[in-house]
């Protein structure tokens, strides 16, 4: 079989042909070229306007490269013609390969982008022999098509969240659509404030804020109060993970006064190495965690009073009424108070602040898939790590909507990857 058969299987043209196959060494590695010309009697098309029309003269051939065969780079060749439009004069016609410019085949564009979400972006060029820009050019166009083809109208729950970036000293928020058959990225925007929020309701319009019934967020105060401006008809949750980050925290800021307090004294460092016996759940620890879980549980610390307190609120989840559910909390947060641990008496005001808003997420756990924020978190922030590159914005939100947007991709006849 001819390589040109095996073209025409996976990638053919309609109006061109593929001519000549030829090996070339260029920088160092032999590669591969392919002509292709027009077919007999096929008009070329005006790229302004789509319409079939005279020639007029052909440009010089230009190289556009093709997804690799048996690892040796392809180029097709071609010698653009161009067009004397009736309507918009003499243009450069439109070929099916290629869009514009782009010195890559739309085809190989999509192939760096899909291989783009499984490796970094760096190692896509490092594989594909190809540079970083090209991957980054290619998973811009996927992302840019995936959002202009991208129905919306499903949406009836979304969680609400932000992420650090550019070593913590700058929040963006993130917005999923946590629907329990449908889960992705709905829109990224800069810093966390009212403008922020108010930003992404307006671009997804009225008319899709009103159909939404389940918003979830944090206790972050310009997040509650655009939602309340905003979308008030929908029932506004504030969910687990970002209420246990909370105590994470408060916990954090305990251990780490008393550590201070305890060295200034210069009794033994009991809490050195503990931070994670007290942050993970007990079901997770390792068993050498779990020996010095035991030590701290047998002195009467602050820190471990606090982690006693924590984990006492772990059973507020399981219960199956709000209404028991509100006894608790009330009740932990009696008792919280008394506590005398500064940052858990602020965990338990907040969340009586926000009783209500708590409690609306025993009527929404059955119905939206509210765990699914905790682990597009996760992966955002895995995303922004990893991405030397991201310290752009535009950049950062770009490799967001590829790994967590769900995007839809256009109808291809042949799958490469
Ligand atoms: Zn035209």
């Amino acid at each position: 079989m001819q390589l040109k058969s095996i073209l025409n299987f996976v990638q053919p043209h309609q109006g061109f042909v593929y001519g000549d196959v030829r090996w070339r060494n260029q920088d160092k590695r032999t590669v591969l070229e392919i002509e292709i010309r027009p077919r007999k009697n096929s008009k070329p098309v005006c790229s302004k306007c789509g319409m079939p029309s005279p020639g007029y003269d052909t440009l010089p051939v230009r190289r556009f490269e093709f997804v690799p065969l048996w690892g040796i780079a392809v180029f097709f060749l071609y010698a653009m013609r161009r067009v004397n439009c009736a309507t918009c004069g003499v243009k450069v016609e439109r070929v099916p390969w290629a869009a514009g410019k782009n010195h890559l085949t739309t085809t190989y564009a999509w192939f760096l982008a899909r291989w783009a979400r499984r490796l970094s972006w760096k190692e896509v060029g490092i594989v594909f022999q190809t540079s970083w820009d090209n991957v980054f050019r290619s998973v811009k166009m996927a992302v840019a098509w995936g959002l202009a083809n991208r129905n919306l109208d499903n949406v009836t729950a979304i969680g609400i969240d932000e992420i650090a970036w550019k070593k913590g000293h700058k929040y963006l928020t993130l917005v999923y659509q946590i629907d329990v058959g449908c889960k992705r990225l709905l829109w990224v925007g800069k810093e966390r404030t009212q403008k922020t929020l108010r930003q992404f309701f307006k671009e997804f319009g009225p008319k899709r804020t009103g159909r939404l019934e389940f918003i979830c967020s944090d206790m972050w105060q310009p997040y509650l109060k655009i939602v309340a401006d905003v979308a008030g008809t929908a029932l506004h949750i504030i969910d687990r993970f970002h209420v246990m980050t909370h105590f994470g925290k408060a916990i954090d800021k305990i251990r780490a006064t008393e550590a201070k307090e305890l060295k200034a004294k210069g009794q033994q460092p009991v809490l050195t190495g503990s931070r994670w016996c007290l942050l993970k759940r007990p079901e997770h620890l390792t068993d050498k965690q779990t020996v010095k879980l035991k030590e701290l549980l047998a002195i009467n610390l602050k820190t471990v009073r606090a982690y006693i307190l924590k984990e006492d609120f772990q059973h507020f989840w399981r219960y199956k009424s709000a209404g028991w559910a509100g006894k608790f909390l009330d009740d932990w947060c009696r008792r919280t108070m008394r506590s005398r641990l500064v940052p858990m008496k602020k965990v338990a005001k907040m969340l009586r602040t926000h009783r209500q808003l708590l409690l609306n997420w025993f009527r929404a756990k059955e119905k939206v898939a509210l765990g699914a924020v905790e682990g597009f978190n996760n992966k955002a922030k895995v995303t922004s790590r990893k991405a030397y590159g991201f310290r752009n914005f535009e950049v950062l939100k770009i490799a967001l909507y590829h790994t967590l947007g769900n995007l839809p991709e256009p109808e291809g006849t042949h799958k490469f990857c």
